[in-house]
This record gives C-alpha cells, sequence and structure tokens, in this order.
C-alpha cells in the first residue's frame, strides 16, 4: 500500500513514503515504545464479519457489491476509531480479491494479502491532516490518469477528509463528478459538517456508530482470552466505558494496561493508569449524595482530588454511575455493561431512588457540566456540583409538600402519578422546623411509602388522639392539604394508618382552623402561617428567597 503523506520522523521536504506496516502515523510513535504490536493493529478485521458494531454498513456495503451496484465514491463518517480505515481497506479488497467483486473477500490471494500487509501498489491511502494542499490532489489526479497496475480498481481513501484546503476541494470535486471507471474513492472523517456539501451530494454516505459499552467490553474480553492475559471485568468494563465508543482507543487503554500490569489487569491497575476512580469509590459516592450526606461526599471527593484524579474525570464517573442506576430503575437490560457484582452493588439504590427521582437528579447533575467545562477552577465547580445535587433530598421534600399542600387540580383529580412523587423506601429527611410534630411525624412516616402525597398533606397538620377518634387540625393556609385529607380517595389509606399508629383508633375528623376566616384579616394571618410553615421555611433556606405575597386559596 503507497501511503501518502508526510514521515513524521524526516523533517525533508518528502510527501511521498511508502510503508510495509500500514501503521498510522499517529502510531508510529507508540509503536517504537513497545516491542510486541499494538492490539488496535493485530486485531484489526480482515473480513467484513469481524468488523465490530457496523452492521448496518456492512450490509450496505455487501449488497452493493454482491448487485455489483457500486458507487464510485463514499464517505465515511462517525467517531474516531469505530472502523472507518478498516471498512475502506476491506472495501479495498472486496473490489480487488481475485473472488471479486465479492462480499467477503477471501483473505489469501495475492490481492488481499498486499492490501493486508499495505503493500498494494493500487491502493492510495492520503491522510488529509498533513496533506491539505491542492498540489497533493494534482499529485494524485495524475496518478488516477492511469489503470490499475493488476487489480481491477484504483481505490483512493482520503482520511480526515475535512482538513483538505477549499482549493484542494475544488480540484477534487472534479476528479468525484467524472472519475475513471476504475476509480473508486473512499473519504472517512470524524467531522462530516465540514466536508461541503459539493462533494458530500456526489459521495454515497455511511455513518459509523460509536460502539455500545457492552460491545467494547465483550471485545476486550475476547482479546485477553485469546492473548492470555487476565483481565477482569471491572476493568474491562471501566476501559469499556473510559473508551467513549471507539474500539480503537478502548485497544490503546488496554495496550497500556498490559505495559503497567504485566499478565494480569486488575481494577486497580485500571484506576492506576487511567485515573479513573474504582467504582467502589463513585458508586459510594452517589449513595452519600443520593442520601445528602454532604461531608462525607464532600470528604470522598477531597481524597480522590487529592490522589491525583482528574475533577472533570470524577464528574464524569458520577455522572455516568447516574445514568447506570437510572437504567437499572428503568430496565436492568439497559445496562449490559455492568458486572454482576457492580449490578448489585448498585440494585437497591435504583430501586430505591426510582426512575423519576434519578432522571431529576442525572439531569440536575448534568446541568452543572459547562461549568465544569469552563472554569479554571475546576475543582472547585466539582464541589458545587457535588453540594447541589446533595441538597436533592431536601428539594425533593419540598416537592412532596408542594404536590400535598397546593390546591388539588379543578377537576378533583390526583396529580399525575410518579410526577413528583418520591419513591424512597422511608420519610425524606425533615428540615428541623418540622421536627417538633412529632406525632404528625409518625403518621405521615406511616403513609410515606405508598401514600407520598397524603403523608405531605398530613404533615402540616396538628394531629389529636381522643380515645378512637383522631382530630387533624390544619392551618388555613394548609386548606388544600387538609381538603386532600378529608377527600374520599385519601380516607383508607388514612384511617388503616391511624389504626396502626395510633393501635386501634378509627375515627378520622378533619378540621381547618377558623381562626383567621374573616377574610379582613386573612392576608395578614396568612403571612403569618406562611412564615412559620416547615415547607415554606425549607424552600426558603434551599433555593433561597423571601415570600412575596400571600393569597387566601379560593374555596377555603
Ligand atoms: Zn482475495
Amino acid at each position: 500500500m503507497i501511503r501518502v503523506g508526510v514521515d513524521p520522523r524526516s523533517y525533508g521536504k518528502q510527501s511521498i513514503w511508502f510503508t510495509g506496516s500500514g501503521v498510522r502515523s499517529t502510531e508510529i510513535g507508540y509503536h517504537a515504545l513497545v516491542s510486541y504490536q499494538v492490539l488496535a493493529r493485530s486485531w484489526r478485521p480482515q473480513r467484513f464479519a469481524d468488523l465490530l458494531g457496523q452492521e448496518a454498513v456492512v450490509q450496505t456495503l455487501q449488497n452493493a457489491l454482491t448487485a455489483g451496484a457500486l458507487g464510485h465514491a463514499y464517505l465515511f463518517s462517525g467517531l474516531r476509531g469505530v472502523g472507518k480505515t478498516t471498512a475502506a481497506r476491506l472495501l479495498a479488497k472486496a473490489v480487488n480479491c481475485v473472488d471479486g467483486p465479492t462480499a467477503e473477500p477471501c483473505g489469501e490471494c495475492v490481492s488481499c494479502r498486499e492490501i493486508t500487509d499495505g503493500a498494494s501498489i493500487d491502493v492510495v491511502e492520503i491522510d488529509a491532516a498533513t496533506h491539505t494542499g491542492v498540489d497533493q490532489v494534482r499529485e494524485l489526479q495524475e496518478l488516477l490518469r492511469f489503470r490499475p497496475t493488476r487489480d481491477r480498481y484504483r481505490v483512493v481513501v482520503v482520511d480526515e477528509v475535512h482538513m483538505l484546503s477549499k482549493s484542494a476541494f475544488n480540484a477534487l470535486l472534479k476528479s468525484i463528478e467524472e472519475p475513471p471507471p476504475y476509480v473508486l474513492w473512499v473519504f472517512a472523517t470524524t467531522e462530516r459538517h465540514k466536508v461541503p456539501a459539493t462533494i458530500l451530494s456526489r459521495c454515497q454516505q455511511l455513518e459509523f456508530r460509536p460502539l455500545g459499552n457492552d460491545t467494547i467490553r465483550t471485545h476486550l474480553e475476547t482479546i485477553a482470552a485469546r492473548e492470555g492475559f487476565e483481565l477482569s471485568p471491572g476493568a474491562a468494563a471501566t476501559i469499556a466505558g473510559a473508551a467513549q465508543g471507539s474500539v480503537r482507543d478502548a485497544l490503546s487503554l488496554l495496550d497500556q494496561l498490559r505495559a503497567f500490569a504485566a499478565g494480569s489487569i486488575d481494577d486497580e491497575a485500571v484506576t492506576a493508569v487511567l485515573g479513573v476512580p474504582s467504582f467502589e469509590v463513585t458508586s459510594g459516592l452517589v449513595d452519600a449524595l443520593a442520601d445528602g450526606r454532604v461531608a462525607e461526599a464532600l470528604s470522598t471527593l477531597r481524597s480522590e482530588l487529592a490522589a491525583g484524579h482528574d475533577a472533570a474525570i470524577l464528574y464524569q464517573e458520577i455522572g455516568r454511575t447516574l445514568r447506570s442506576l437510572l437504567h437499572l430503575a428503568v430496565a436492568p437490560d439497559l445496562e449490559p455493561a455492568l458486572t454482576e457484582d457492580q449490578r448489585q452493588r448498585l440494585q437497591p439504590a435504583a430501586a430505591g431512588l426510582g426512575p423519576d427521582a434519578l432522571t431529576r437528579m442525572l439531569g440536575l447533575w448534568l446541568e452543572q457540566e459547562p461549568m465544569l467545562r469552563d472554569t479554571v477552577n475546576r475543582e472547585l465547580a466539582l464541589e458545587v456540583a457535588a453540594l447541589r445535587l446533595a441538597r436533592w433530598p431536601a428539594v425533593q421534600r419540598i416537592e412532596a409538600w408542594l404536590a400535598g399542600g397546593t390546591a388539588a387540580p379543578a377537576d378533583g383529580a390526583p396529580p399525575v402519578p410518579g410526577s413528583a412523587e418520591p419513591r424512597h423506601d422511608g420519610p425524606p429527611p425533615r428540615g428541623a422546623a418540622a421536627a417538633d410534630a412529632a406525632v404528625p411525624s409518625d403518621l405521615a412516616a406511616a403513609l410515606w411509602s405508598d401514600h407520598p402525597r397524603l403523608a405531605a398533606a398530613v404533615d402540616a397538620a396538628q394531629v389529636a388522639v381522643d380515645g378512637p377518634v383522631v382530630t387533624l387540625r390544619f392551618p388555613t393556609a394548609a386548606a388544600a392539604s387538609a381538603r386532600y385529607a378529608a377527600s374520599d380517595e385519601a380516607r383508607g389509606p388514612l384511617e388503616g394508618a391511624c389504626r396502626r399508629v395510633f393501635q386501634g383508633a378509627i375515627e378520622v375528623r378533619v378540621d381547618v382552623e377558623t381562626a383567621a376566616a374573616d377574610l379582613g384579616c386573612a392576608v395578614e394571618a396568612l403571612l403569618a402561617e406562611a412564615r412559620r410553615d416547615p415547607g415554606i421555611e425549607l424552600a426558603r433556606t434551599v433555593i433561597g428567597g423571601e415570600i412575596v405575597s400571600v393569597r387566601p386559596d379560593e374555596g377555603a
């Protein structure tokens, strides 16, 4: 294979160089460091069937090859390291194979072997990143005037095509518009939006997908087994996560780890080399944040940062764990990349928090991303993000209070189930202002897991027990809560809870205090009421702000 490009090792004016190894220029420096062949090379797919995770692309190309309906120019776009160049070489083999054009090249014939070895004279690869000028495109056009030396096609692979200069694109355009029948263009790009529309419209475009974590993880485990080194399931999962969809990145990381931990790559080796926090640390952090244990969370963050972990990576890993929790809460099948141990570790938290809370938490966490990206002090930004997430239980409590304390919809229907209902097994942490009302707390606690809205409503009441009669006295401001507590819908659960908590009480009465019923002094009374209200107090502490006005509730 001829590589047209600037050899990074030479400082001369050499513009065309030959390599028999097919090693990408970016890999050369790295290749020299290690004595064995890098995995990305030794595991480069030699058949379409081995191309990882690009079934749609493979099927399109194979159909075209089988039907003899191959285009003359293709554009492969997608993330780095997902198989674009590999697919281009496979396509070159498929058209030039002695059995070809064929949907699956034989891999044995002279042409196939030369392309595999990077020695085919009819397959030209251009790295547009180092080769952006119009002159080089003209040189190439000279070459394309001649029929292939031996094979059917001259295949020209232009990598990172979006890097070409405008004049180079214009020169190229003519060649793509009216190519000789023996020329096959394959353009590859990580940034399709930078490729001019004039080029795009003349190409068949194929989008390469990022690889799923589970696909990469399985691939890594296969490689480890075949190459005869140990790779712990946790390590494979972490590498797959860090590679972010790029199989080449995953294999590079695996190379690094193989050099670091000869023969056996475990979770600790991954933590040390990749600088990612261990799964235990991240999941412990998320637990602490979800429970509002601020001091513990901050202390863990401090020690991770002190151990040299990058704030952005910590942020990313916490986000990833939240996402795993959400997936587990929605449908465990969504998270195939987790190991069984990790799944068991996360499952209780996923079930306890539930999909609604986790969606909100993940949203809250992602909102902080610009701060992590832009700020010069990322560690501070990370702590702020953690603090905001740790306020979550308090926010949840406000929401529950609002759900129970505001007027029900006009048709009397309860709020949409699941919209704001916390799924905690127990009552949420309480603000100091709510702590004095011990009895309603017990009643609310008994209701919390199954009837959170009712629990929040009851929380606003004074509870008096007189023999078999339980009376809930609501302040005027909480008239809506009172109405809800007195509703038919609430009666059954409320009586059941009273029976359990007060051992035998069976009649429940709901009263609304009438001291402020005279509308003349209602606003003053409501204002005073609002100031005393634990929910409003909590809202003021958490989100800041002042009570601006109070309106009597209609129908109160
Ligand atoms: Zn062949």
